[in-house]
């Protein structure tokens, strides 16, 4: 039997980092949504014990460094569980793109595993052991629109954006998140979010102060590491779109649309810029998302 899991992508609307932890991190304060770009995961019993992984992308590790095995071996050893399992990913969300495919790869390991292997443990239960496995991990366990506060542990359900179109564009090089972190000097920071504000503007679900409040301190280290990120949110925006900003560390630039017809034009118009271009809707409200499992 085979059990699938629909893992999907997240966009910040806001990412803020405070200040810097004892322990090394970043303080950090982000408004993250779910989108209709997905993985999806196929999970299959096996009697030997072990982790196999499988991959349509060739650009993922398929040993201990993907995110969706570490998932599987944690919830083996924590339970005591003996049987092994075969990971399929089927690879359509962009990788090191500031879209969170690995996290989400691995909570939707915990939500299938979960399934398969009947551990009944609750949302809760599986947000905390998202935890251990990466910051973004917990909030795609949870999925819909959250503020994440902590290191991405402390999650607050918020009301769904505006109905409305996400165009994405991809530059053809990834980026390491640690690498931005790095680089970002808390105290040189010009510019931070309003994340209050964007949370009132999603309770009034009111699109122009949504598309107006986008903002993400790490913009400014990508933006002066990349200038063809910065060009490419600049067209963005000159080709019609709402509000633009790039999602996580980067280098993914999402610009918001109000009309279909409209998102398609601006996917034309970058498709001679940026091989890797999509227009999406949010996955915002509960029925739109995934079974969550439990
Ligand atoms: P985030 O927004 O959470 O920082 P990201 O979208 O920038 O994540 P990912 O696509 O998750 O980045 O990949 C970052 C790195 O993690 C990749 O370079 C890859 O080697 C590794 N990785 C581990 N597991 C996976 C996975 N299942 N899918 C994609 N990358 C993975």
């Amino acid at each position: 039997m085979i059990y699938s899991e629909k893992a999907p992508a997240k966009i910040n609307l806001t990412l803020d980092a405070l200040h810097k932890r004892e322990d090394g991190y970043h303080e950090l304060e982000m408004i993250m949504t779910t989108i209709d770009l997905a993985d999806r995961i196929d999970l299959v019993e096996t009697d030997d014990g072990r982790i196999h992984m499988d991959s349509t992308s060739g650009l993922v590790p398929l040993d201990e460094r993907n995110l969706a095995y570490r998932a599987a071996s944690l919830l083996r050893e924590r339970f005591g569980i003996r049987q092994g399992v075969r990971i399929f990913i089927h690879k359509k969300i962009p990788v090191a793109a500031g879209l969170a495919g690995g996290s989400s790869d691995a909570a939707a390991t915990l939500r299938g595993l979960n399934r398969m292997w009947k551990l009944g443990l609750t949302l809760e239960e599986l947000v905390k052991l998202g935890a251990e496995l990466g910051s973004d991990v917990p909030y795609c366990v949870q999925m819909g629109t959250a503020l994440a506060k902590g290191r991405g542990e402390i999650l607050r359900p918020l009301p769904p954006p505006p109905p409305c179109w996400v165009v994405l564009a991809k530059p053809p090089h990834g980026i390491s998140t640690a690498d931005i972190f790095r680089r970002l000097d808390i105290d040189r920071i010009s510019a931070r979010p309003e994340t209050e504000k964007m949370i009132e503007a999603l309770s009034r679900s009111d699109y122009p102060a949504v598309c107006r409040l986008l903002g993400n301190v790490l913009e400014e280290v990508t933006l002066e590491m990349f200038p063809e990120v910065r060009r490419l949110k600049e067209r963005i925006r000159r080709y019609g779109a709402d509000g633009v900003l790039m999602s996580g560390s980067g280098p993914t630039v999402f610009g918001l649309v109000d009309r279909e017809s409209r998102a398609r034009r601006i996917v034309n118009a970058l498709r001679g810029f940026c091989r890797q271009v999509f227009a999406v809707r949010m996955l915002g409200i509960p029925e739109e998302l995934p079974a969550r499992g439990g």
